[in-house]
C-alpha cells in the first residue's frame, strides 16, 4: 500500500539523515480533508497519508525552507512545478530527495458535500468508490465522477522527475484534452468571454488563496501590495479585481503547470484555471513547450533568441 511506503521511506529518509525535513500530507481536522505535514522526527512518520484527497501542490512549501535537505511528495503536476522551479534556481540541486506517486487523479471535497445531504462525518475509500457516511446515511459514490477539473484532463500523472517512485506507473492520455467547460468557454465570443470574466471575477474577495497556494507565485513583494510604486487600490472595484486576475495569469505564461491548486485554494469557487489554461495552450501551440516537463528547457517568455519572431514589432 501505498500510505505503508511512503511512510517507511519517510523514516528510512530521516533516520539516515538523508533529509532534516519530509513534507507530505496528513490527516485533516474534518473528513474529506487532508493538510500538509512538515516532518522532522522519524517517530512521527505515520502521521503520512495518501488517498483521493490529496490535492494541494506541496512543491510550493521549497521556498520556505531554503538551507534545509527536503524530502517531498510529489504527484505528477507537483514535480512538473519542481522543474520548474529549479529552471528558476529556487534551490540547490542536491536539496531535494523527491518521494513520486503515480496519481490516481484527486477528489473535489465540495462536488462529494453537495451531492450528499447531511453533515458528513466519515469517508474511506474502496476501489473506485467513496463510501460517505453521516449521522442518518451511508451511501457509495464513484470517485470518478468527482474529481477536479484539472484532473479530469491531466496528461502527466506521473511525476516527471522524481528519485524513488511509489507504486505503478499509471496510463497517461496521450494528447492534451481540453476540459468541455473550457471548451464551451472558448467557443464563446470576446465579449461574450469577458462577460464571464466579469462575473466571475466580480465574486473575488481579494484573500489572495490563489496566489498562496502557487509554487509559481513566490515573489517577497507581490504587485498587489506594492505601495511605491502602487499598482492598485485595495478595494474591490471591478477594475482591481480584473487587474489582478489578468496580472495573476500572465505572470503564469509558460509557468504554470496546470495543477489547479489555485482553483482548489479559492473559497469562492472561482475558474482561475480558464485563463492559465488558455495561456498554457496558446505557449505549447507557439513554442512547442509545457512546462516543467523537460528539465532542460525554460520558459519561452525568459529566453532569447535572436532569430525569435517579432512581428508584433513591426
Ligand atoms: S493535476 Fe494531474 S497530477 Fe495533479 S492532482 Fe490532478 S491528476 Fe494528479
Ligand atoms: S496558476 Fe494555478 S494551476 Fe497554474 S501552477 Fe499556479 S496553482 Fe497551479
Ligand atoms: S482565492 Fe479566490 S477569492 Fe481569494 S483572491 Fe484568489 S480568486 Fe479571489
Amino acid at each position: 500500500m501505498i500510505q505503508e511506503k511512503l511512510r517507511q521511506k519517510a523514516r528510512e529518509l530521516l533516520e539516515s539523515k538523508a533529509v532534516d525535513l519530509v513534507i507530505g500530507f496528513g490527516e485533516g481536522s474534518l473528513p474529506l480533508r487532508v493538510s500538509p505535514v512538515f516532518i522532522r522526527n522519524p517517530h512521527e512518520v505515520d502521521r503520512l497519508v495518501w488517498n483521493s484527497f490529496c490535492r494541494q501542490n506541496l512543491s510550493t512549501y521549497l521556498h520556505k525552507f531554503k538551507s534545509l535537505k527536503i524530502g517531498l511528495v510529489v504527484k505528477g503536476c507537483d514535480s512538473r512545478s519542481v522543474v520548474a522551479l529549479s529552471l528558476e534556481k529556487r534551490f540547490k540541486p542536491d536539496q531535494l530527495f523527491l518521494i513520486g506517486v503515480p496519481c490516481q487523479r484527486m477528489v473535489d471535497h465540495r462536488r462529494v458535500k453537495r451531492a450528499v445531504q447531511g453533515e458528513i462525518l466519515h469517508v474511506s475509500e474502496q476501489g473506485d468508490e467513496l463510501i460517505v457516511e453521516g449521522k442518518d446515511f451511508k451511501t457509495r459514490l464513484n470517485r470518478k465522477d468527482f474529481l477536479y477539473p484539472s484532473c479530469q484532463v491531466c496528461v502527466h500523472r506521473n511525476p516527471v522527475r522524481a528519485d524513488l517512485l511509489m507504486g505503478e506507473v499509471v496510463e497517461e492520455f496521450s494528447l492534451l484534452e481540453t476540459h468541455p467547460d473550457m471548451k464551451g468557454f472558448l467557443n464563446k465570443g470576446v465579449e461574450e468571454r469577458w462577460d464571464y470574466f466579469e462575473k466571475e471575477t466580480g465574486r473575488c474577495i481579494r484573500c489572495y488563496a490563489c496566489r498562496e497556494a502557487c509554487p509559481m507565485c513566490y515573489c517577497p513583494e507581490c504587485f498587489v501590495d506594492n505601495s511605491n510604486p502602487k499598482w492598485m487600490e485595495q478595494g474591490l472595484s471591478p477594475s482591481d479585481l480584473e487587474f489582478y486576475h489578468i496580472v495573476r495569469a500572465y505572470h503564469q505564461t509558460g509557468r504554470c503547470t496546470a495543477c489547479g491548486a489555485c482553483e482548489r485554494a479559492c473559497p469562492m469557487e472561482i475558474r482561475l484555471t480558464y485563463m492559465t489554461e488558455k495561456l498554457n495552450q496558446d505557449v505549447k501551440e507557439l513554442f512547442g513547450f509545457e512546462t516543467g516537463v523537460d528539465p532542460q528547457a525554460s520558459s519561452p517568455l525568459s529566453t532569447f533568441d535572436v532569430e525569435d519572431q517579432q512581428e508584433f514589432i513591426k
